[in-house]
């Protein structure tokens, strides 16, 4: 007999957020062109908090995010985004630790 098999998305769904109203926890710096570590993000990041807009600049909603500090190892240090975490009572509650 085999374990089923969980889905990554399904234990995401799991987890909770509450979101700081008006006060993001992580910025992207206003660019014209994207650089290719910023667009890295749109496939990376696994809550899926990065998006191209109409305009091909990189977005970031940071509803959903879990705090893994991938776009922060990855764009910080070149000043593409802006990342720190919530304030205290806000963003991500995990339900399996
Ligand atoms: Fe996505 Fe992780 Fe960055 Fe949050 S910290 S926006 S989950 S890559």
């Amino acid at each position: 007999m085999t374990a089923p098999v969980a889905r990554i998305e399904d234990r995401l769904y799991q987890n909770r957020y509450v979101v700081d109203a008006g006060r993001p926890h992580i910025k992207v710096r206003p660019h014209q062109f994207p650089s290719t570590n910023l667009l890295a993000l749109t496939r990376i990041c696994p809550a899926k908090c990065y998006e191209v807009n109409e305009n091909g600049q990189v977005e970031v909603t940071a509803d959903g995010c879990m705090e893994c500090g991938t776009c922060r190892v990855l764009c910080e240090a070149n000043g593409d985004i802006e990342w720190s975490y919530p304030r205290g009572g806000f963003g991500v509650l995990f339900k399996f630790g």
